[in-house]
Protein backbone atom coordinates (compact mmCIF):
# COMPACT_ATOMS: atom_id res chain seq x y z
CA UNK A 1 0.00 0.00 0.00
CA UNK A 2 0.79 3.44 -0.37
CA UNK A 3 2.63 5.61 2.49
CA UNK A 4 0.68 8.70 3.12
CA UNK A 5 3.41 11.78 2.49
CA UNK A 6 2.37 14.32 4.54
CA UNK A 7 4.65 17.19 4.10
CA UNK A 8 6.33 17.66 7.57
CA UNK A 9 5.66 21.12 8.04
CA UNK A 10 2.71 23.12 6.25
CA UNK A 11 4.06 26.05 4.15
CA UNK A 12 2.70 29.77 4.14
CA UNK A 13 0.16 30.58 1.45
CA UNK A 14 2.21 32.36 -1.19
CA UNK A 15 -1.15 34.22 -2.43
CA UNK A 16 -4.71 34.93 -1.28
CA UNK A 17 -7.28 33.97 -3.25
CA UNK A 18 -8.50 37.80 -4.09
CA UNK A 19 -5.01 38.00 -5.34
CA UNK A 20 -5.84 35.16 -7.33
CA UNK A 21 -9.35 36.25 -8.36
CA UNK A 22 -8.37 39.97 -9.26
CA UNK A 23 -5.20 38.93 -11.31
CA UNK A 24 -7.73 36.19 -12.96
CA UNK A 25 -10.07 38.53 -13.82
CA UNK A 26 -7.48 41.13 -14.64
CA UNK A 27 -5.52 39.24 -16.86
CA UNK A 28 -8.58 37.54 -18.31
CA UNK A 29 -7.97 34.21 -17.15
CA UNK A 30 -11.28 33.61 -15.04
CA UNK A 31 -15.04 35.58 -15.01
CA UNK A 32 -17.43 35.09 -13.18
CA UNK A 33 -20.61 33.98 -15.12
CA UNK A 34 -23.40 36.21 -16.56
CA UNK A 35 -21.37 39.18 -14.45
CA UNK A 36 -23.77 41.95 -16.38
CA UNK A 37 -26.61 39.98 -14.68
CA UNK A 38 -24.70 40.06 -11.31
CA UNK A 39 -23.26 36.65 -11.86
CA UNK A 40 -24.58 33.12 -10.59
CA UNK A 41 -23.28 31.26 -7.98
CA UNK A 42 -20.82 28.30 -8.62
CA UNK A 43 -20.24 28.85 -12.58
CA UNK A 44 -17.63 30.47 -13.99
CA UNK A 45 -16.26 31.43 -17.50
CA UNK A 46 -12.76 31.25 -18.89
CA UNK A 47 -10.87 34.23 -20.44
CA UNK A 48 -8.97 34.02 -23.63
CA UNK A 49 -6.10 32.69 -21.41
CA UNK A 50 -7.64 30.82 -18.66
CA UNK A 51 -9.56 28.61 -22.17
CA UNK A 52 -5.84 28.08 -23.32
CA UNK A 53 -4.27 27.19 -19.80
CA UNK A 54 -7.23 25.08 -19.03
CA UNK A 55 -7.20 23.28 -22.33
CA UNK A 56 -3.19 23.14 -21.68
CA UNK A 57 -3.70 21.46 -18.45
CA UNK A 58 -6.64 18.68 -19.99
CA UNK A 59 -3.81 17.91 -22.96
CA UNK A 60 -1.23 17.48 -20.29
CA UNK A 61 -3.63 14.81 -18.93
CA UNK A 62 -5.10 13.31 -22.03
CA UNK A 63 -1.41 13.32 -23.44
CA UNK A 64 -0.01 11.08 -20.28
CA UNK A 65 -3.28 8.87 -19.98
CA UNK A 66 -4.42 8.31 -23.49
CA UNK A 67 -1.40 9.06 -25.76
CA UNK A 68 1.41 7.52 -24.38
CA UNK A 69 -0.07 4.47 -23.22
CA UNK A 70 -1.05 1.27 -25.18
CA UNK A 71 -2.88 0.26 -22.45
CA UNK A 72 -5.83 3.36 -22.85
CA UNK A 73 -8.62 3.99 -24.99
CA UNK A 74 -10.52 7.59 -25.25
CA UNK A 75 -13.52 8.21 -24.75
CA UNK A 76 -16.36 10.74 -25.11
CA UNK A 77 -20.25 9.62 -23.78
CA UNK A 78 -23.02 12.38 -23.44
CA UNK A 79 -23.78 14.55 -20.77
CA UNK A 80 -27.48 13.59 -20.36
CA UNK A 81 -27.81 9.48 -19.95
CA UNK A 82 -31.24 7.21 -19.42
CA UNK A 83 -32.40 8.06 -15.64
CA UNK A 84 -32.06 4.50 -14.76
CA UNK A 85 -27.95 5.49 -15.02
CA UNK A 86 -28.18 7.09 -11.71
CA UNK A 87 -30.41 4.48 -10.14
CA UNK A 88 -27.95 1.70 -10.84
CA UNK A 89 -25.31 4.20 -10.18
CA UNK A 90 -26.87 4.89 -6.76
CA UNK A 91 -26.79 8.69 -7.60
CA UNK A 92 -30.26 8.57 -7.21
CA UNK A 93 -30.97 7.24 -3.90
CA UNK A 94 -27.97 8.74 -2.21
CA UNK A 95 -26.10 11.18 -3.77
CA UNK A 96 -26.90 13.73 -0.75
CA UNK A 97 -25.55 16.53 1.19
CA UNK A 98 -26.89 16.92 4.48
CA UNK A 99 -28.45 20.96 3.97
CA UNK A 100 -28.61 23.47 7.22
CA UNK A 101 -30.03 26.69 6.78
CA UNK A 102 -29.41 29.71 8.97
CA UNK A 103 -33.51 30.77 9.58
CA UNK A 104 -31.72 34.29 10.37
CA UNK A 105 -29.53 34.95 7.61
CA UNK A 106 -30.66 32.57 5.09
CA UNK A 107 -27.38 31.31 4.31
CA UNK A 108 -27.58 27.53 3.40
CA UNK A 109 -24.09 25.27 4.62
CA UNK A 110 -23.18 21.62 4.30
CA UNK A 111 -23.73 20.20 7.51
CA UNK A 112 -20.42 18.40 7.31
CA UNK A 113 -18.60 22.01 6.91
CA UNK A 114 -20.16 23.21 10.00
CA UNK A 115 -17.72 23.09 13.09
CA UNK A 116 -21.42 22.69 15.23
CA UNK A 117 -25.04 23.26 14.75
CA UNK A 118 -25.88 25.67 17.49
CA UNK A 119 -24.40 28.48 16.17
CA UNK A 120 -24.55 30.18 12.50
CA UNK A 121 -20.71 31.20 11.40
CA UNK A 122 -22.07 33.84 9.49
CA UNK A 123 -24.40 35.74 11.15
CA UNK A 124 -23.01 34.58 14.47
CA UNK A 125 -26.91 33.80 15.95
CA UNK A 126 -27.24 30.53 18.21
CA UNK A 127 -29.93 28.21 17.54
CA UNK A 128 -31.29 29.35 14.24
CA UNK A 129 -29.92 26.72 11.93
CA UNK A 130 -32.26 24.33 10.91
CA UNK A 131 -32.14 20.26 10.99
CA UNK A 132 -29.56 18.83 8.76
CA UNK A 133 -32.09 17.05 5.76
CA UNK A 134 -31.07 15.23 2.61
CA UNK A 135 -30.28 17.43 -0.41
CA UNK A 136 -29.94 15.29 -3.88
CA UNK A 137 -27.36 17.11 -5.57
CA UNK A 138 -28.16 16.33 -8.94
CA UNK A 139 -29.62 18.85 -11.40
CA UNK A 140 -32.74 17.70 -13.21
CA UNK A 141 -34.20 18.56 -16.73
CA UNK A 142 -36.91 18.04 -19.08
CA UNK A 143 -36.02 15.46 -22.26
CA UNK A 144 -38.64 16.46 -25.13
CA UNK A 145 -41.71 18.10 -25.52
CA UNK A 146 -43.73 17.18 -22.51
CA UNK A 147 -42.31 18.55 -18.76
CA UNK A 148 -43.57 15.30 -17.37
CA UNK A 149 -42.20 13.27 -14.98
CA UNK A 150 -41.81 10.65 -17.56
CA UNK A 151 -39.36 13.09 -19.31
CA UNK A 152 -37.04 14.01 -16.69
CA UNK A 153 -33.76 13.05 -16.71
CA UNK A 154 -30.13 14.43 -15.19
CA UNK A 155 -27.39 15.99 -16.08
CA UNK A 156 -24.49 14.08 -14.97
CA UNK A 157 -23.00 14.79 -11.73
CA UNK A 158 -19.67 12.48 -13.01
CA UNK A 159 -18.41 11.27 -16.30
CA UNK A 160 -17.41 7.55 -15.52
CA UNK A 161 -21.27 6.25 -15.78
CA UNK A 162 -21.18 6.25 -19.70
CA UNK A 163 -17.70 4.39 -19.12
CA UNK A 164 -19.11 1.82 -17.64
CA UNK A 165 -22.75 1.15 -19.39
CA UNK A 166 -20.15 1.40 -22.67
CA UNK A 167 -18.01 -1.19 -21.12
CA UNK A 168 -19.00 -3.97 -23.73
CA UNK A 169 -19.05 -1.53 -26.81
CA UNK A 170 -15.55 -0.24 -26.31
CA UNK A 171 -13.70 -3.25 -25.42
CA UNK A 172 -15.43 -5.12 -28.59
CA UNK A 173 -14.95 -2.31 -31.07
CA UNK A 174 -11.30 -1.30 -29.19
CA UNK A 175 -10.50 -5.00 -29.36
CA UNK A 176 -8.75 -4.22 -25.46
CA UNK A 177 -8.23 -6.84 -22.88
CA UNK A 178 -7.52 -6.18 -19.32
CA UNK A 179 -5.72 -5.19 -18.25
CA UNK A 180 -6.75 -1.59 -20.09
CA UNK A 181 -8.34 1.43 -19.33
CA UNK A 182 -10.72 4.00 -20.96
CA UNK A 183 -10.45 7.72 -20.26
CA UNK A 184 -12.83 10.71 -20.83
CA UNK A 185 -12.63 14.27 -19.94
CA UNK A 186 -16.21 16.28 -19.98
CA UNK A 187 -18.21 18.33 -18.01
CA UNK A 188 -19.79 17.32 -14.65
CA UNK A 189 -23.12 19.07 -13.16
CA UNK A 190 -23.87 18.74 -9.20
CA UNK A 191 -26.13 21.56 -7.24
CA UNK A 192 -23.73 22.30 -4.75
CA UNK A 193 -25.64 23.76 -1.59
CA UNK A 194 -22.46 26.03 -1.10
CA UNK A 195 -20.29 26.83 -4.00
CA UNK A 196 -17.44 28.66 -3.29
CA UNK A 197 -13.68 29.05 -2.96
CA UNK A 198 -13.41 30.71 -6.38
CA UNK A 199 -13.56 27.70 -9.01
CA UNK A 200 -12.59 24.95 -6.54
CA UNK A 201 -16.34 24.04 -5.64
CA UNK A 202 -18.72 24.65 -8.52
CA UNK A 203 -22.06 23.54 -9.99
CA UNK A 204 -20.97 23.32 -13.55
CA UNK A 205 -17.02 22.13 -13.83
CA UNK A 206 -14.61 19.56 -15.70
CA UNK A 207 -13.74 15.80 -14.83
CA UNK A 208 -10.92 13.87 -16.34
CA UNK A 209 -11.54 10.29 -15.31
CA UNK A 210 -9.55 7.32 -16.17
CA UNK A 211 -11.17 3.66 -15.53
CA UNK A 212 -8.77 0.90 -15.40
CA UNK A 213 -10.35 -2.90 -15.36
CA UNK A 214 -8.13 -5.45 -14.15
CA UNK A 215 -8.94 -9.17 -13.75
CA UNK A 216 -8.24 -10.42 -10.27
CA UNK A 217 -5.77 -13.23 -10.53
CA UNK A 218 -5.75 -13.56 -6.62
CA UNK A 219 -1.60 -12.53 -6.50
CA UNK A 220 -2.65 -9.02 -5.54
CA UNK A 221 -2.22 -7.71 -9.44
CA UNK A 222 -5.19 -5.39 -8.69
CA UNK A 223 -3.49 -3.23 -5.65
CA UNK A 224 -0.53 -3.52 -7.79
CA UNK A 225 -2.30 -1.89 -10.86
CA UNK A 226 -3.90 0.26 -8.52
CA UNK A 227 -0.13 1.77 -6.70
CA UNK A 228 0.67 1.82 -10.31
CA UNK A 229 -1.87 4.42 -10.84
CA UNK A 230 -1.00 6.08 -7.49
CA UNK A 231 2.51 6.24 -8.58
CA UNK A 232 1.67 7.22 -12.03
CA UNK A 233 -0.66 10.65 -10.99
CA UNK A 234 2.50 11.46 -8.41
CA UNK A 235 5.00 11.87 -11.32
CA UNK A 236 2.27 13.86 -13.57
CA UNK A 237 1.94 16.36 -11.00
CA UNK A 238 5.43 16.54 -10.34
CA UNK A 239 6.42 16.86 -14.10
CA UNK A 240 4.10 19.37 -14.31
CA UNK A 241 5.77 21.67 -11.18
CA UNK A 242 3.77 21.46 -8.29
CA UNK A 243 5.29 22.57 -5.43
CA UNK A 244 5.56 18.77 -3.58
CA UNK A 245 5.56 20.73 -0.32
CA UNK A 246 2.00 21.46 -1.30
CA UNK A 247 0.68 18.30 -2.59
CA UNK A 248 -0.29 15.12 -0.32
CA UNK A 249 -1.65 12.09 -1.46
CA UNK A 250 -3.89 11.07 1.66
CA UNK A 251 -3.97 7.09 2.14
CA UNK A 252 -8.11 6.51 2.95
CA UNK A 253 -8.97 4.62 6.31
CA UNK A 254 -11.40 1.33 5.40
CA UNK A 255 -13.72 3.80 7.54
CA UNK A 256 -12.91 6.30 4.87
CA UNK A 257 -14.06 4.77 1.46
CA UNK A 258 -16.89 3.27 0.48
CA UNK A 259 -17.85 -0.27 1.34
CA UNK A 260 -17.21 -1.98 -1.73
CA UNK A 261 -13.72 -0.21 -2.07
CA UNK A 262 -10.25 -2.08 -1.49
CA UNK A 263 -8.18 1.34 -1.35
CA UNK A 264 -8.44 5.01 -1.84
CA UNK A 265 -6.12 7.64 -2.29
CA UNK A 266 -7.10 10.87 -2.00
CA UNK A 267 -4.46 13.70 -3.73
CA UNK A 268 -4.85 17.53 -1.88
CA UNK A 269 -3.44 20.57 -2.65
CA UNK A 270 -2.52 23.03 -0.07
CA UNK A 271 -4.82 25.83 -1.02
CA UNK A 272 -5.04 29.58 0.55
CA UNK A 273 -7.83 28.01 2.92
CA UNK A 274 -6.16 25.25 3.49
CA UNK A 275 -5.79 21.13 1.97
CA UNK A 276 -8.42 20.28 -1.21
CA UNK A 277 -9.36 17.01 -2.58
CA UNK A 278 -7.92 17.55 -6.56
CA UNK A 279 -8.46 14.07 -7.40
CA UNK A 280 -9.37 10.80 -5.88
CA UNK A 281 -7.86 7.35 -6.75
CA UNK A 282 -10.12 4.24 -5.84
CA UNK A 283 -9.83 0.88 -5.97
CA UNK A 284 -13.77 0.23 -6.15
CA UNK A 285 -13.53 -4.07 -6.88
CA UNK A 286 -16.74 -4.87 -9.05
CA UNK A 287 -19.26 -2.73 -7.52
CA UNK A 288 -19.66 -0.62 -10.87
CA UNK A 289 -19.99 -3.11 -13.41
CA UNK A 290 -22.42 -5.74 -10.73
CA UNK A 291 -24.81 -2.50 -10.56
CA UNK A 292 -25.30 -1.70 -13.71
CA UNK A 293 -25.74 -5.69 -14.61
CA UNK A 294 -28.14 -6.03 -12.33
CA UNK A 295 -30.66 -3.27 -12.87
CA UNK A 296 -30.68 -3.52 -16.68
CA UNK A 297 -30.20 -7.19 -16.97
CA UNK A 298 -27.39 -7.00 -19.57
CA UNK A 299 -24.04 -8.63 -19.60
CA UNK A 300 -21.23 -6.75 -19.27
CA UNK A 301 -18.72 -9.26 -18.04
CA UNK A 302 -15.71 -9.82 -20.20
CA UNK A 303 -15.59 -13.04 -22.83
CA UNK A 304 -12.07 -14.28 -22.04
CA UNK A 305 -11.44 -16.30 -25.66
CA UNK A 306 -8.16 -18.16 -24.21
CA UNK A 307 -9.78 -19.95 -21.18
CA UNK A 308 -13.66 -19.40 -22.87
CA UNK A 309 -14.67 -17.94 -19.43
CA UNK A 310 -16.68 -14.72 -18.60
CA UNK A 311 -15.54 -13.06 -15.42
CA UNK A 312 -16.15 -9.21 -14.07
CA UNK A 313 -13.05 -7.18 -14.17
CA UNK A 314 -12.45 -4.89 -10.97
CA UNK A 315 -12.02 -1.49 -11.48
CA UNK A 316 -9.39 1.06 -10.56
CA UNK A 317 -10.33 4.99 -10.65
CA UNK A 318 -8.68 7.93 -10.71
CA UNK A 319 -10.92 10.95 -10.67
CA UNK A 320 -9.80 14.10 -11.14
CA UNK A 321 -11.43 17.91 -11.31
CA UNK A 322 -9.68 19.58 -14.31
CA UNK A 323 -11.37 23.27 -13.01
CA UNK A 324 -9.78 22.14 -9.42
CA UNK A 325 -6.23 21.82 -11.14
CA UNK A 326 -6.37 24.63 -13.28
CA UNK A 327 -6.44 26.73 -10.36
CA UNK A 328 -3.97 24.85 -8.43
CA UNK A 329 -1.55 25.76 -11.28
CA UNK A 330 -3.10 28.84 -10.95
CA UNK A 331 -2.37 29.03 -7.07
CA UNK A 332 1.16 27.29 -7.28
CA UNK A 333 2.69 29.39 -10.02
CA UNK A 334 2.01 32.70 -8.32
CA UNK A 335 4.71 34.72 -6.49
CA UNK A 336 5.12 38.50 -5.22
CA UNK A 337 8.80 38.54 -6.04
CA UNK A 338 11.34 41.39 -4.89
CA UNK A 339 14.02 42.25 -7.19
CA UNK A 340 16.89 44.34 -6.29
CA UNK A 341 18.65 45.76 -9.42
CA UNK A 342 22.11 46.02 -9.58
CA UNK A 343 21.67 49.91 -8.58
CA UNK A 344 20.00 49.20 -5.72
CA UNK A 345 17.14 49.83 -6.55
CA UNK A 346 13.99 47.11 -5.18
CA UNK A 347 11.28 46.50 -7.00
CA UNK A 348 8.05 44.35 -6.89
CA UNK A 349 6.57 41.82 -9.43
CA UNK A 350 3.88 39.44 -9.70
CA UNK A 351 4.37 36.57 -11.96
CA UNK A 352 3.17 33.47 -12.37
CA UNK A 353 5.43 30.26 -13.00
CA UNK A 354 3.74 27.92 -15.24
CA UNK A 355 5.53 24.30 -16.49
CA UNK A 356 6.21 26.23 -20.36
CA UNK A 357 3.95 23.30 -21.73
CA UNK A 358 1.32 24.75 -19.43
CA UNK A 359 1.85 28.40 -20.06
CA UNK A 360 -1.15 30.11 -22.01
CA UNK A 361 1.82 32.02 -24.07
CA UNK A 362 5.11 30.45 -24.32
CA UNK A 363 6.78 33.42 -26.25
CA UNK A 364 6.39 36.87 -26.64
CA UNK A 365 7.72 39.10 -29.09
CA UNK A 366 7.85 42.78 -28.57
CA UNK A 367 9.75 45.75 -30.96
CA UNK A 368 11.58 47.85 -28.63
CA UNK A 369 9.76 50.86 -30.47
CA UNK A 370 6.55 50.60 -31.90
CA UNK A 371 6.55 53.70 -33.69
CA UNK A 372 9.35 52.57 -35.59
CA UNK A 373 8.48 50.49 -38.59
CA UNK A 374 11.28 48.43 -39.37
CA UNK A 375 11.04 46.87 -35.98
CA UNK A 376 7.88 46.71 -35.54
CA UNK A 377 7.53 44.83 -39.21
CA UNK A 378 10.63 42.28 -37.93
CA UNK A 379 9.15 41.33 -35.08
CA UNK A 380 5.80 40.71 -36.30
CA UNK A 381 7.41 38.54 -38.95
CA UNK A 382 9.49 36.16 -36.21
CA UNK A 383 6.13 36.01 -33.79
CA UNK A 384 4.63 34.76 -37.73
CA UNK A 385 7.94 32.54 -38.23
CA UNK A 386 7.46 30.90 -34.73
CA UNK A 387 3.55 30.27 -34.59
CA UNK A 388 3.33 27.17 -36.00
CA UNK A 389 5.98 25.58 -33.42
CA UNK A 390 4.68 27.78 -30.12
CA UNK A 391 2.30 29.45 -28.49
CA UNK A 392 3.46 32.67 -29.33
CA UNK A 393 1.73 36.57 -29.11
CA UNK A 394 2.98 39.31 -30.58
CA UNK A 395 2.53 43.16 -28.07
CA UNK A 396 3.90 46.50 -28.29
CA UNK A 397 4.23 49.51 -26.11
CA UNK A 398 6.36 50.49 -22.88
CA UNK A 399 9.21 48.03 -22.33
CA UNK A 400 8.74 47.95 -18.57
CA UNK A 401 5.04 47.24 -18.69
CA UNK A 402 5.32 44.78 -22.15
CA UNK A 403 7.75 42.35 -19.39
CA UNK A 404 5.25 43.07 -16.17
CA UNK A 405 2.13 42.32 -18.21
CA UNK A 406 4.30 38.89 -19.72
CA UNK A 407 5.14 37.92 -16.62
CA UNK A 408 1.58 38.00 -14.61
CA UNK A 409 0.48 36.06 -17.24
CA UNK A 410 3.39 33.13 -16.54
CA UNK A 411 5.17 33.67 -20.21
CA UNK A 412 8.55 32.08 -20.23
CA UNK A 413 10.11 33.69 -22.99
CA UNK A 414 10.21 37.17 -24.29
CA UNK A 415 12.08 38.14 -27.74
CA UNK A 416 13.01 42.12 -27.92
CA UNK A 417 13.59 43.05 -31.46
CA UNK A 418 16.08 45.95 -31.03
CA UNK A 419 18.18 48.79 -33.38
CA UNK A 420 21.07 46.18 -33.21
CA UNK A 421 18.66 43.26 -34.89
CA UNK A 422 18.72 45.43 -38.21
CA UNK A 423 21.94 44.86 -38.25
CA UNK A 424 23.12 41.65 -36.96
CA UNK A 425 20.07 39.50 -37.24
CA UNK A 426 20.27 38.48 -33.81
CA UNK A 427 17.41 39.04 -30.59
CA UNK A 428 17.47 39.01 -26.68
CA UNK A 429 15.40 36.32 -25.16
CA UNK A 430 14.62 36.97 -21.81
CA UNK A 431 13.70 34.45 -19.33
CA UNK A 432 10.76 34.78 -16.88
CA UNK A 433 12.36 33.08 -13.90
CA UNK A 434 16.09 33.99 -14.00
CA UNK A 435 15.41 37.19 -16.01
CA UNK A 436 18.72 36.58 -17.43
CA UNK A 437 19.13 37.93 -21.65
CA UNK A 438 20.37 36.06 -24.01
CA UNK A 439 21.14 37.53 -27.34
CA UNK A 440 20.23 34.82 -29.92
CA UNK A 441 21.00 34.76 -33.86
CA UNK A 442 17.42 35.10 -35.63
CA UNK A 443 18.18 31.89 -37.49
CA UNK A 444 18.84 29.85 -34.62
CA UNK A 445 16.16 30.93 -32.47
CA UNK A 446 13.12 27.97 -33.45
CA UNK A 447 15.89 26.04 -31.99
CA UNK A 448 17.32 27.62 -28.90
CA UNK A 449 13.19 28.20 -28.34
CA UNK A 450 12.68 24.12 -28.43
CA UNK A 451 15.52 23.56 -26.13
CA UNK A 452 14.02 25.99 -23.84
CA UNK A 453 10.64 25.40 -23.55
CA UNK A 454 10.83 21.28 -24.71
CA UNK A 455 7.95 21.78 -27.88
CA UNK A 456 4.68 23.43 -27.70
P1 LIG B 1 -15.85 17.10 -2.55
O1 LIG B 1 -15.72 16.23 -1.33
O2 LIG B 1 -14.85 18.23 -2.62
O3 LIG B 1 -17.26 17.57 -2.79
P2 LIG B 1 -16.03 14.71 -4.04
O4 LIG B 1 -15.30 13.75 -3.15
O5 LIG B 1 -17.51 14.69 -4.03
O6 LIG B 1 -15.49 16.20 -3.79
P3 LIG B 1 -15.56 13.20 -6.39
O7 LIG B 1 -16.96 12.77 -6.51
O8 LIG B 1 -14.53 12.22 -5.91
O9 LIG B 1 -15.49 14.54 -5.51
O10 LIG B 1 -15.12 13.84 -7.79
C1 LIG B 1 -13.83 13.69 -8.32
C2 LIG B 1 -13.18 15.04 -8.57
O11 LIG B 1 -14.07 15.91 -9.28
C3 LIG B 1 -12.84 15.81 -7.30
O12 LIG B 1 -11.62 15.37 -6.77
C4 LIG B 1 -12.76 17.22 -7.80
O13 LIG B 1 -11.50 17.51 -8.36
C5 LIG B 1 -13.82 17.26 -8.89
N1 LIG B 1 -15.04 17.88 -8.35
C6 LIG B 1 -16.01 17.30 -7.65
N2 LIG B 1 -16.97 18.18 -7.30
C7 LIG B 1 -16.56 19.37 -7.82
C8 LIG B 1 -17.12 20.68 -7.82
N3 LIG B 1 -18.28 20.92 -7.23
N4 LIG B 1 -16.44 21.67 -8.45
C9 LIG B 1 -15.26 21.43 -9.07
N5 LIG B 1 -14.69 20.21 -9.10
C10 LIG B 1 -15.32 19.18 -8.49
Amino acid sequence: MSQTSTPPHTPEPNVTMDEITALAKRRGFIFASSEIYGGIGGFFDYGPLGAILKRNVKNAWWREIVELRDDVVGFDSSIIMHPDTWVASGHAAVFHDQLVDCRNCKHRFRADHLASLEQCPDCGMRGTLTEPRNFNLMMKTAVGPMEDSAAQAYLRPETAQGIFVNFKNIYQSARKRPPFGIAQIGKSFRNEITPGNFTFRMREFEQAELEYFVRDDGSGNDLRAYEEWVSARKRWYSDYGIRAERLRFYELTPKERPHYAKAGTDVEYLFPWGWGELESIAHRGTYDLDAHMKLSGKDLTFFDEASKSKYTPILIESSAGMDRTTLTMLVDAYENQTISAEDGKISQRVVLRFHPKIAPVQVAVFPLARNKPDLVERAQTIERALRPRFRTQYDEGNVGQLYRRQDEIGTPLCIMVDFQTLDDAAVTVRDRDSMRQDRVAQDQLADYLSERLGGS
